[in-house]
């Protein structure tokens, strides 16, 4: 970066993160050893990698163990989840939404106290678990399909 005024090269000063700023995080302080210039940068907020909230980081820890989960059922079941085609696969996944309706209807509709009020083994997180898991077969299945598809010549 060149200085303004007299195109001279401009040095690094120094970085320094900004505390109680709406709009700027940090500020940059560089220096034109010619002319004296003094140039501030301050960089925006909004450019930061926010760090992830407590939900999103239990988000991912789900999505990871659901990884280690599918793996495993594979080496038991193998592809059986899509032996009977498309229609298979998504009566699998009706069949896991008709559970959940059947379990929360009694709770007039409140998800929550349903799942908070369940003390079963294989209750109404299960059911959740295994739609998002097979949701994520279906989902996997499909994008591969659709790249392959686009990498064959035509
Ligand atoms: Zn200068």
């Amino acid at each position: 970066m060149n200085c303004w005024h007299c195109n001279t090269e401009i040095l690094w000063g120094g970085d320094h993160d900004i505390e109680d700023d709406e709009v700027f995080s940090m500020v940059t302080n560089l220096s034109c050893l010619k002319c004296g210039c003094h140039v501030e940068v301050y960089y925006p907020k909004e450019n930061d990698v926010k760090e992830k909230s407590d939900i999103i980081k239990e988000v991912e820890g789900l999505a990871k163990s659901d990884t280690s989960a599918l793996h495993e059922a594979e080496q038991s079941y193998g592809n059986s989840w899509k032996k009977r085609g498309g229609v298979g696969a998504y009566m699998m996944l009706a069949r896991k939404w008709d559970r959940l309706e059947q379990q929360v209807q009694g709770f007039h509709w409140d998800v929550f106290k349903a799942i908070a009020t369940d003390t079963r083994e294989e209750g109404v997180l299960d059911d959740i678990g295994d739609l998002r898991r097979y949701l994520f077969l279906v989902e996997a299945e499909m994008r591969m399909r659709l790249k392959g598809d686009k990498q064959k010549p035509k």
